[in-house]
């Protein structure tokens, strides 16, 4: 790596112990199909050299776990710091240095998961001695997951345990990329796979034949109007856009050109509007498959089918009225003003569990998921600030 610490971030030396800590974060390659293990384990060693004991909660199939590990007194409440250790995949993006090692160009860190989320971890992880250093007044709760990037799965084991076996903060900071902006709601996500099944036929007889791929893309359009129709109909200033979204995103059928196909599926989803309806999607698309395909499809074979299946959720996220979560959050980045996102993430989760919860992290999400991914210094300047603030304000 070739970083060279210059001028206002050479003096501050906890600022260089982030950047160590996230070279490291960063180093391994916790892609969502892979296992996170030996980042938690590292996590884990970190925290023991601090005196810090954690808790795993494994995968079922034991290849990834969540981490949780309170710092500070053993009484009820606390501040729960969360972020998730799994990072979007590389594979087709074109990097201008390897997406692994942590490479700093202009005052800006580059590597997968620097700005989603792993910045934010190492934030965490480099206050982790002021933290110890305080007599704090309650504790503060580092909780690290896995499969946030696949429909927020992993950490939903782990807030089955709160308030049981683990305790459960009295706020909840989720670390998302918001370029410190404190969000207070977000959208909701549905993810569905409609599976099509016509009639096998040679291709200079298609009328014996039921072809597939072309009710889907019948089926297709249809979802498109109805994303047009909800868009002219829905208006929430707040998100952008203003309204629920729909968009499909896989497609695969057929065999050759020279045969009707019998099979198509295609996956798709719903982004909706917390005050939205969710289900009235895919109530319209079957009655449109029910009304408007699927008789013209049986008259020629009964085997003729159209199925959707939900494959998963990831609740919307709004703040509840005075929450404590929104306040601390705005007191500590000296905000007015909180905002809404069109993307999810864990805090809907946390939420719903009843953990009062905000989103605030360094890192603007447009750099996520993208190429030449990177959060800037800056940013992890103004998050360890913002910890050092909670850090002055949970001390006795
Ligand atoms: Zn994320």
């Amino acid at each position: 790596m070739t970083v060279e610490l210059q001028g206002k971030s050479a003096l501050c030396s906890e600022t260089a112990g982030v950047q160590d800590l996230l070279k490291a974060l960063v180093g391994f390659d916790t892609t969502s199909a892979k296992s996170n293990l030996a980042l938690i384990q590292f996590v884990e060693d970190y925290l023991k050299r601090h005196g810090i004991v954690s808790t795993r909660v494994p995968s079922p199939d034991g290849t990834k776990a969540d981490l949780f590990a309170t710092i500070g007194p053993s009484t009820t409440g606390g501040i729960g710091l969360s972020g998730h250790s799994d990072c979007v995949p590389v594979e087709g993006q074109r990097w201008t240095s390897d997406p692994f090692t942590l490479t700093m160009r202009d005052g800006k860190l580059y590597g997968r998961g620097a700005c989603d989320m792993k910045g934010f971890l190492a934030c965490v992880l480099a206050s982790v001695p002021l933290f110890k250093s305080r007599k704090l007044k309650e504790p503060i709760h580092i909780i690290i997951s896995y499969d946030e990037e696949v429909g927020c799965t992993g950490v939903r084991p782990l807030i089955a345990r709160l308030g049981s076996d683990l305790p459960r903060p009295r706020a909840i900071i989720v670390g998302e990329p918001t370029s410190m902006k404190v969000i207070d709601a977000h959208k909701r996500i549905d993810s569905y796979r409609t599976r099509v099944t016509g009639r096998e036929a040679h291709s200079s007889m298609p009328e014996i034949g039921v072809n597939a791929i072309a009710a889907a893309s019948a089926l297709i359009g249809e979802l498109e109007r109805l994303g047009a129709d909800i868009a002219a109909r829905q208006n929430d200033p707040r998100f952008q856009p203003p309204f629920s979204t729909v968009s499909v995103g896989t497609i695969k059928g057929g065999t050759a050109p020279n045969i009707v196909p019998k099979h198509c599926e295609f996956q798709w989803q719903v982004r909706s509007l917390p005050s939205a309806a969710p289900a009235e999607v895919p109530r319209d698309l079957a009655a449109f498959a029910e009304n408007a395909l699927l008789p013209r499809m049986r008259h020629v074979t009964q085997e003729a089918a159209i199925d959707t299946e939900t494959q998963g959720s990831v609740p919307a996220f709004v703040a509840a009225p005075q929450s404590e979560a929104v306040a601390l959050a705005l007191e500590l980045t000296g905000a007015r003003t909180t905002h809404a996102v069109s993307y999810t993430t864990e805090a809907g989760l946390f939420e719903q569990a009843g953990c009062p919860s905000v989103i605030c992290g360094p890192g603007n999400i447009a750099q996520a998921h993208a190429a030449d991914e990177y959060v800037s210094i800056e940013q992890l300047d103004a998050c360890m600030a913002f910890l050092q603030g909670l850090a002055d304000r949970l001390t006795g």
